[in-house]
């Protein structure tokens, strides 16, 4: 029997659910002016997982009245060929966000297709004008993994200015920016990387720890000082020695931070659903842009 458990537990469908409650009523109200919320997607051929996640797109979009638009290439489409259709829906008016679903294929460079996206309506974050102007304090599109983090903090009413945060890993789409949006809110930030001599050493000290290090059960409860909020955004698919079955969990090992930490996020069920919810808020916010 597992010992009872003394953290909040952030529930993220739940988030997600009222996130997505209160665009709904700002997605009316552009209708009402006359202008319509789109996301145009782009996917190329050969990317099982890519459809499977553009399909329950385009079904949570038409339960909120977006209008999502999937634009398929083929597997082996030419780099310069990718960049002509983001080019295109740059050039469209009616378009106000777009989104890749990655992995591209081989020929084609990732990072050269989203520097393509124009900075207004890359509503992923991931061109990098994006974070320079974060950096420079100007309003952007934040990459939505960074921004669920911080949805999830806020979500505690626990206010950051003052407080320590460290995050594991420092991926240019996960780790930097959740650490860029910290310092914005004037927390102290340690970000740690796989060279980080002792990783507890940092942790322990933190009033806020955010793992996105993609390493199963990397960060435990004697890591974590008591009260604290674990936000945990590894998403790591592991094969049970028990059972056999593959199952999804993060990086946080979830019995021992439980009975520590103040507040817990849950994985399945934790950053996942709340990064979903934060492209649907960054494509409003892009609609509602354009609409001026
Ligand atoms: P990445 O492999 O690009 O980067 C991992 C980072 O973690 C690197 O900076 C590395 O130095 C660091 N790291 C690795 N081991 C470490 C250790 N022992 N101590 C400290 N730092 C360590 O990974 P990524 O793309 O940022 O993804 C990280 C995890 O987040 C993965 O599990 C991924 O599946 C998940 N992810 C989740 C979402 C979501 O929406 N929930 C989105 C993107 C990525």
């Amino acid at each position: 029997m597992t010992e009872a458990t003394t953290a909040n537990i952030l529930d993220g469908r739940e988030l997600a659910e009222r996130v997505r409650a209160k665009l709904v009523s700002r997605i009316e109200s552009l209708r009402t002016e006359g202008h319509e919320v789109r996301l145009d997607a782009v996917i190329c051929s050969g990317n099982e997982a890519g459809e499977v996640y553009a399909a329950s797109q385009e079904r949570t979009c038409r339960q909120m009245g977006i209008d999502y638009r999937l634009h398929h290439l083929s597997e082996d489409v030419s780099e310069g060929a990718v960049v002509d259709t983001i080019e295109g829906l740059n050039a469209d008016a009616a378009v106000h966000a777009i989104m890749v679903h990655m992995p591209l294929p081989s020929q084609v460079r990732s990072d050269l297709v989203q520097s393509a996206i124009d900075p207004r309506k890359d509503v992923e974050g991931v061109n990098p004008a994006n974070i320079g102007n974060v950096i420079y304090g100007r309003r952007s599109l934040m990459p939505c993994t960074a921004l669920a983090a911080m949805t999830m903090i806020e979500s505690t009413g626990v206010q950051l200015r003052g407080r320590v945060a460290v995050c594991v890993g420092a991926s240019r789409i996960v780790g930097r920016p959740v650490a860029v949006l910290l310092i914005q809110a004037e927390a102290t930030v340690i970000s740690t990387n796989v060279h980080t001599p002792d990783l507890a050493a940092m942790t322990r000290q933190a009033d806020v720890v955010i793992s996105a290090a993609g390493v199963p059960n990397l960060v435990t409860g004697d890591m974590i000082q008591p009260g604290a909020i674990v936000i945990d955004v590894g998403i790591n698919r592991v094969k049970d020695p028990k059972t056999g079955r593959t199952r999804t969990m993060g990086d946080v090992e979830f019995d021992s931070v439980s009975r520590v930490a103040g507040w817990v996020s849950p994985v399945p069920g934790g950053v996942g659903p709340v990064t979903v919810a934060m492209l649907l808020r960054n494509t409003v916010e892009a609609a509602e842009r354009a609409a001026g």
